[in-house]
């Protein structure tokens, strides 16, 4: 949730290409991989960043929506060419009243024909979680970051509780930035229904969640760069996995007893790591 005063158009769309140049850099979006939207629910106007206008059927209706903005990058653009001219790779669309339909405004410039095709993911939790908690913002990635992905194929890590007990415990600040933990989600082909429904129903208990053998989806309701951040956390958090499965597990890992210390130092709820009684 933002206070006013709220972000500029300019300064969001500027922030969606940082993200999306940051996350080139981690290796999170080769060639066209991955894909952004943004949804703002305070007076815009678009027509000076976005002047043509048509409208478009939306994936799925969201009448409590009609009037928010969202601001979601095209298919086949290149995430990190966004910050080189953002109108070039972003679309904007306004809930019309019942939100069945929306306004798309494009620019002169776009350099694509349709919505990233895993918009209908992106709006399906856009609307879980404001109807959940009536924020006045919220950021979506989905990114291909290169070893969560990996770790996604070794069948051990497909169970969420190995899977955050191990990459858990290489950094301090992983517990205290994702104290969800890392949803897991089981193979689902892309832009799918089923991969839909399975991300809104991780999204409600994780900040960022692992579409096995793909990649992964993170939010926000601060700033699109604090769910970039999320995608690197985890991902920072799969490097070292990866490096300990590679090294033959020399690696100790936070003890228990320290990672306890660290969540009662920093005030961190977390019921992934648990005393056996
Ligand atoms: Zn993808």
């Amino acid at each position: 949730m933002l206070q006013e005063p709220y972000p500029e158009l300019e300064a969001v769309l500027e922030m969606m290409g940082e993200a999306g140049h940051h996350l080139a850099e981690i290796e999170a979006s080769e060639g066209a991989a991955g894909n952004l939207s943004v949804c703002l629910r305070w007076p815009v106007e678009p027509r000076n960043h976005f002047p043509l206008m048509g409208e478009i059927k939306l994936p799925q209706a969201v009448p409590e929506l009609a009037g928010a903005m969202f601001l979601v990058s095209g298919s086949g653009r290149r995430l990190r060419e966004i910050l080189d001219q953002p109108t070039a790779s972003i679309a904007c669309i306004v809930v019309n009243e019942g939100g069945k339909t929306g306004i798309l405004y494009t620019s002169p410039h776009r350099r694509f024909e349709r919505v990233t095709s895993e918009f209908n993911s992106h709006l399906a939790v856009h609307y879980d979680q404001i109807c959940a908690s009536n924020t006045n913002f919220h950021a979506l990635i989905h990114a291909q970051p290169m070893h969560l992905t990996y770790l996604s194929h070794i069948p051990r890590y497909q169970d969420e509780q190995y899977l955050n007990t191990h990459l858990l415990r290489w950094q301090p600040e992983t517990i205290v930035n994702l104290p969800e933990g890392i949803g897991f989600i089981p193979f689902r082909v892309p832009s799918s229904p089923e991969l839909m429904a399975a991300n809104v129903e991780s999204l409600r208990t994780h900040r960022v969640v692992i579409w096995a053998k793909h990649g992964v989806m993170a939010r926000s309701d601060v700033t699109v760069k604090r769910a970039a951040d999320r995608v690197e956390y985890a991902e920072t958090a799969a490097k070292y996995e990866f490096l300990d499965l590679s090294a033959g597990g020399q690696g100790e890992g936070l003890s228990m007893d320290e990672i306890y210390s660290i969540c009662n130092t920093f005030h961190v709820q977390q019921s992934i790591f648990q005393r056996q009684s």
